[in-house]
């Protein structure tokens, strides 16, 4: 049939929660430790401070923050934007946001405010919540209320979280019900085309990747394993795995605000970590940097996700760190951030170029590109998959929507790959426009939008350029105006001047004409392949 369906079980504890009246933050908390092991057993530790928050203590901040948020006036159904590096306050907002049926509508804190503007209105927020670093980028959006950590003396009169926890009685939190197909998060993805779209995520979508979490942490450590958590949890990798579904393994994580590779190595040796879901930037970095470095020791586990590992890197690594597993999962933020992966390391030695097989509750096709026919093992075509964590749809965009869920409802995933004879998936191009600069989402039509308001550029288009240390950079070409001096350098300093900084353009080409089909469409690979020949002749 050209269907391929997950070979592996989830076991009874973790099937589907079939009443319809539940919400993912229910669902959670009644998976944390039981009351007894949860007064003692620590859930979350902050790397840079050395701040602990035991289950018990997590569960009473979440229901009191939630009944704070209550009093504050925020119902089912609004959305509450969260603008914050890591934290250790982090879970309990998304967590206490959940737990009022409101929705979670998360943002990279290193955005510009413009960028910030932008998703506050498309995402409708009512109440901001910000980390007083960011507070700054919020004040101009008008969103009515703004609640920032820890009580601010620059003028401004918002709440901090702190005191709305420590003021609140839990027991006032009335009744909020939940159903299991009520939003509960908007995330950002530019998807297969175009600039950035809101992701609805539903409750079930969260509850079924949560048992998957769950699945994966329970088959592949203990409860006494400590996790390291520096994948940023406005991502749906970390929010996924840090604010919730490694509460329901009982896990303790350690949290760093960021990614820093001396803050990591020093984290492990202290808190002796064992597990590190990472991007392929970070296990670069092990390579590179960390070469008998007897601080490791206690690694035993490090995932790659969010883009594709080399195999040279795969091999480097196991190379040099023969103690550690590495395996890589693959997932996208229209997934709910799940898709493949491995629960052995037999099998990801076995299959080191492998994504995995297809997780627990997911069915996947191969599509062939030209003819829209599902492909057998080992032939090459667009991803196409099926599961209880795709999303609901592209927010306010019925056309993005439709063209990216069928009516069968398969996520085209805009990723190339095939899987061999024994269910193991290779992913081995994009054919969305997407770039992926260390893992983050970096939409060229967005690019080229800036690009465009150059008085001196007549057109532009923007292709990834392959890169070891990030993954892939933007490169734009650039069509200048007659008698324009434009330079690279002017290029790059105009487009850094308006976005965050992951999103700049690192290279620049110049063309009498980008290269278009006849309906208009930027023809991308054209140009990747012009770059990669510029690059190779230099
Ligand atoms: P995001 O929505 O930001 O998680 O991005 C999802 C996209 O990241 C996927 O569609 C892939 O293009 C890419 N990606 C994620 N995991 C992998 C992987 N293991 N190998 C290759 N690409 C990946």
């Amino acid at each position: 049939t050209g269907i391929y369906s997950s070979l592996l079980q989830l076991s009874d504890h973790l099937k589907v929660p079939t009443d319809p009246e539940l919400g993912i933050a229910s669902f959670v908390l009644s998976q944390f430790p039981d009351p007894y092991v949860a007064e003692s057993k620590i859930a979350l530790i902050d790397s840079a401070t050395n701040q602990q928050l035991t289950y018990a203590q997590l569960h009473r901040s979440i229901r009191s923050l939630a009944c704070a948020l209550y009093h504050l006036g925020v119902r089912k159904g609004d959305v509450v934007f969260l603008l914050s590096p890591n934290s250790l306050l982090y879970p309990t907002i998304c967590l206490a946001i959940f737990s009022v049926g409101a929705i979670l509508s998360p943002a990279n804190p290193i955005n510009t405010p413009s960028e910030i503007a932008k998703q506050v209105l498309d995402s409708g927020a009512k109440l901001a919540i910000s980390a007083p670093q960011e507070f700054y980028k919020l004040v101009q959006t008008g969103v009515p209320t703004i609640v920032t950590f820890h009580h601010q003396s620059n003028g401004c009169d918002s709440l901090s979280i702190e005191e709305l926890i420590e003021s609140s009685d839990p027991r006032e939190l009335p009744e909020i019900k939940v159903k299991q197909t009520d939003t509960a998060a908007i995330l950002y993805s530019s998807g297969t085309t175009g600039v950035s779209k809101g992701v609805i995520l539903t409750h079930s979508n969260f509850i079924a990747t949560v048992r998957l979490v769950r699945w994966y942490a329970e088959g592949t450590s203990s409860q006494d394993d400590i996790f390291l958590g520096f994948i940023p949890i406005f991502h749906i990798y970390g929010l996924g795995f840090f604010a919730l579904g490694l509460f329901c393994a009982g896990i303790t994580t350690v949290l760093m605000q960021r990614f820093d590779l001396q803050a990591m190595v020093n984290a492990i040796q202290t808190h002796k970590v064992n597990n590190i879901p990472a991007v392929p930037p970070v296990v670069l970095g092990l390579v590179k940097y960390c070469k008998g470095n007897s601080s490791l020791s206690t690694l035993r586990r490090v995932g790659s996700g969010a883009a594709p590992l080399s195999k040279e890197l795969i091999e480097a690594f196991r190379r040099q760190f023969p103690w550690v597993e590495l395996r890589q999962g693959y997932g996208l933020t229209e997934s709910c951030g799940t898709g493949s992966g491995f629960l052995s390391d037999e099998d990801a030695r076995a299959h080191p170029r492998s994504c995995g097989l297809l997780l627990p509750t997911f069915c996947a096709k191969v599509v062939d590109i030209e003819t829209g026919l599902a492909l057998s093992p080992n032939k090459e075509g667009e991803v196409w998959l099926k599961s209880p964590t795709i999303m609901k749809g592209y927010l306010g965009n019925e056309e993005a929507t439709a063209a990216t869920i069928d009516k069968d409802g398969w996520l085209k995933t805009g990723d190339l790959g095939y899987f061999d004879e024994d269910g193991f998936l290779y992913i081995v191009d994009r054919i969305k426009e997407l770039i992926k600069h260390n893992g983050y989402q970096v939409a060229p039509a967005e690019l080229e939008a800036v690009l465009l308001g150059h008085s001196n550029i007549l057109d532009a288009a923007v292709i990834p350029v392959e890169d070891e240390e990030s993954g892939q950079i933007p490169m734009a070409y650039v069509v200048k105006a007659a008698g324009s001096e434009l330079t690279e350098e002017e290029v790059i300093h105009f487009v850094a001047g308006q976005v965050a900084p992951y999103k700049k353009v690192r290279r620049v080409g110049f063309i009498n004409v980008i290269p278009k089909s006849a309906a208009g469409k930027i023809l991308r690979k054209q140009l990747i392949l012009q770059s990669q020949q510029q690059i190779l002749s230099k």
